[in-house]
């Protein structure tokens, strides 16, 4: 079993403390878009670790990844033996990927990496000077246009790490092997520009988390999005994006801030609804916005849990939830 020593110490504990197969969380990138100031929540982009027996997935390699590197080589150093890391992406924006060549194990042959993603949809200029949508997995994505020149000094294909791909498609369930047994996940499409995923994850029979970050609902739209109340179903727990307040989504900020409907992201009244729809029982916030400091991501936190009941916590750099 891989070991890492806690780096925090605020906590949020589920379960109960005799549980024999927790499952550890934590926040190592909070910020949704770019990176933010106010300290208090954190100033990384993506990055969630799970933790569950001898299994580690990385959902997102936003620069918060970077920390969680320096971790794993310290077990190098320690141990001196081959480390199993999933990256499980939601999708491939600059905030949830860019971190990735911050990851120190990837320079290292004791690494061995288990990418896990689904195909994506956008338009890009071809070398005959057409424009054409396809679909592009993550393996490609890491190789043409972060893990290359002139975006990176090292290539991708020079990487020493063990690297391995597994596509998964909407609608679909998939295992991820851990030494308490295999986590199931479920997938599913997400209305976000060039599609995301949200994941369901069960841990045995009674723990079930639901992670559903870049999404949007438009408000013209009477209902919500059936994939995602069935992703959040009784869900444990749900971490959830909400990166705007409405006035926020509208555009009524100082500064002259426009608008952000069709950005693919969530305000706090219907993603209140939403959850509520979805029967979650507890919520954490994450994915905030960059301007927002805590007053903000606070009264998104206090919309959701006032009109709905739900408990809600939003989360900050360096959070430990154990479920
Ligand atoms: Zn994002």
């Amino acid at each position: 079993m891989v070991r890492i020593r806690p780096t925090i110490e605020t906590s949020l504990r589920i379960s109960s403390e005799i549980d024999p197969k927790p499952v550890r969380i934590r926040f190592f990138g909070v910020r949704g878009s770019f990176q933010g100031d106010d300290q208090r929540i954190g100033h990384h982009t993506s990055c969630i670790v799970i933790e569950y027996g001898d299994s580690i997935t990385i959902c997102d390699t936003g620069s918060g990844v970077r920390n969680f590197g320096a971790e794993i080589m310290q077990e190098y150093t320690m141990r001196g033996r081959e480390v199993r890391v999933n990256v499980l992406y939601t999708h491939m924006h600059g905030d949830h990927t860019f971190g990735l060549p911050s990851f120190d194990p990837l320079f290292s042959p004791k690494t061995h990496m288990h990418f896990i993603g689904g195909t994506h949809t956008f338009k890009r200029e071809s070398h005959d000077g057409t424009i054409e949508t396809w679909e592009e997995t993550v393996h490609e994505t890491l190789q043409r246009q972060i893990l290359v020149e002139p975006t990176f000094p090292i290539n991708y294909r020079e990487l020493p790490c063990k690297r391995t791909f597994q596509l998964v498609r909407p609608g679909e369930r998939f295992t991820i092997p851990s030494s308490y047994g295999d986590i199931v996940v479920d997938c599913d499409i997400m209305n976000h520009p060039g599609r995301a995923y949200g994941y369901r994850f069960h841990f045995g029979n009674d723990k079930v988390l639901a992670l559903v970050l870049d999404h949007e609902h438009e408000p013209e739209k009477p209902e919500f999005d059936q994939k995602i109340l069935r992703l959040c179903d009784r869900a444990t727990l749900t971490i959830g994006e909400v990166q705007y307040t409405k006035r926020f989504y509208d555009g009524h900020m100082p500064n002259g801030i426009s608008f952000r409907k069709g950005w693919g992201h969530m305000w706090a009244e219907a993603a209140a609804r939403q959850f509520e729809e979805a029967r979650t029982t507890h919520v954490i916030t994450t994915h905030h916005e960059p301007k927002f400091g805590l007053p903000e991501v606070t009264e998104i936190v206090r919309t959701i849990n006032e009109t709905t009941g739900i408990r809600t916590d939003y989360a900050f750099q360096s959070m430990e939830v154990t479920l």
